[in-house]
């Protein structure tokens, strides 16, 4: 199968919407943004081995493309409108392109996203989508926006990707509904939303707490402490990681969660626990930023703690 066909594939079963002009088979796509609405941007590669097992379904590696792309516009809080996907296959396989595309098209219908263009070459797996969508651009939730005192929030519960990745690498027992968490990364569009005019910084968690909280502070200017007893832990996280030290540092530094991490003030509080209940999305406080600079993490005995590592090299090659 040539080149051409694998695209007029993926065109036969793409969705369009109303703002795309002119979407697949032209040079070039043709777009129209809102008025008043900024025109946000992001892109993330995934490459085989490394972002994701080499044996996952091509479905889960379809959806999972996506997901980690809209997660970053939902840390912008921005609605997502467009996708395009430059594909790198070791070979033209149909078979494998149809899967991909069932996961990767379940996602964009159900934010409906549109698949507006991308590029097809042969070589070592790797997927490379970039997402569109739109903000009012003073709306978009930055970085650099959280002050002393204010609450620190994340949505959903830490861990269980990075729990299954260490089962996965250890090659015993698999939890699926672990493994699930780690496939299928639920981008947090419905609870950024909600957030716009609420959170004053946010980020998605893609690199581990420890590392994403991270940024926020030194973008803002500011420290935190975090209270590890108040982590949202899943009862499947906790029933195959009893061990508090092992939980902690896979909630900590494992990474893949793809949840929101959010600051806002404590008199807010009750309108963002609204605001998720509204969209049926848990948010937990987990701690609160404060002027001194530096990340303190304390027990429930209120003993300090040091995590293994600071940061998440994803799969690394070691794992792959
Ligand atoms: P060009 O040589 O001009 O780059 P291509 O053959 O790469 O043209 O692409 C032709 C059309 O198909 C373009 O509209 C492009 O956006 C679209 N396209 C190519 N690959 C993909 C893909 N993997 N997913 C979606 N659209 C694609
Ligand atoms: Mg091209």
């Amino acid at each position: 199968m040539a080149e051409f066909s694998l695209i007029e594939r993926i065109r036969a079963r793409a969705a369009t919407r109303g703002d795309v002009l002119l979407g697949i088979g032209d040079d070039a796509a043709l777009l129209r943004v809102p008025e008043g609405q900024a025109l946000v941007v992001s892109t993330d590669t995934l490459i085989a081995g490394r972002h994701f097992p080499r044996e996952s379904s091509a479905a889960d590696i379809g959806w999972k493309s996506l997901a980690v792309n809209l997660s970053d516009l939902a840390a912008m809080a921005a609605t997502p409108a467009w996708a395009s996907l430059a594909l790198t296959l070791p070979s033209p396989d149909a078979d494998w392109l149809d899967e991909f595309l069932d996961g990767f098209l379940e996602l964009a219908q159900a934010h409906e996203v549109a698949l507006i263009g991308g590029d097809t070459t042969r070589g070592e797996l790797s997927i490379t989508v970039t997402v569109q969508g739109f903000v009012p651009a003073d709306q978009a939730l930055r970085r650099s926006g959280a002050r002393a005192g204010e609450d620190i929030w994340v949505t959903g519960s830490l861990g269980d990707a990075a729990g299954a990745l260490k089962q996965w690498r250890q090659g015993g027992l698999q939890s699926a509904k672990l493994r699930y968490r780690l496939d299928r990364p639920t981008p947090r569009i419905e609870a950024a939303l909600a957030l716009r005019g609420l959170a004053t910084a946010a980020i998605d968690l893609s690199d581990g707490l420890v590392a994403d909280l991270g940024h926020v502070l030194e973008a803002s200017g500011v420290g935190a402490e975090l209270d590890l007893g108040r982590l949202p832990t899943s009862r499947t996280l906790a029933d195959h990681y009893a061990d508090e030290t092992l939980r902690w540092n896979l909630q900590l530094a494992g990474g893949d969660d793809y949840e929101l991490c959010f600051t806002a003030p404590p008199s807010d509080a009750l309108a963002i626990e609204q605001a998720m209940a509204a969209c049926e999305t848990s948010a937990t406080v987990i701690g609160h930023v404060r002027r001194e600079r530096g990340l303190l993490l304390r027990t429930p005995e209120g003993e300090a703690f040091v995590t293994q590592s600071s940061g998440f090299d994803h799969f690394g090659e070691a794992g792959a």
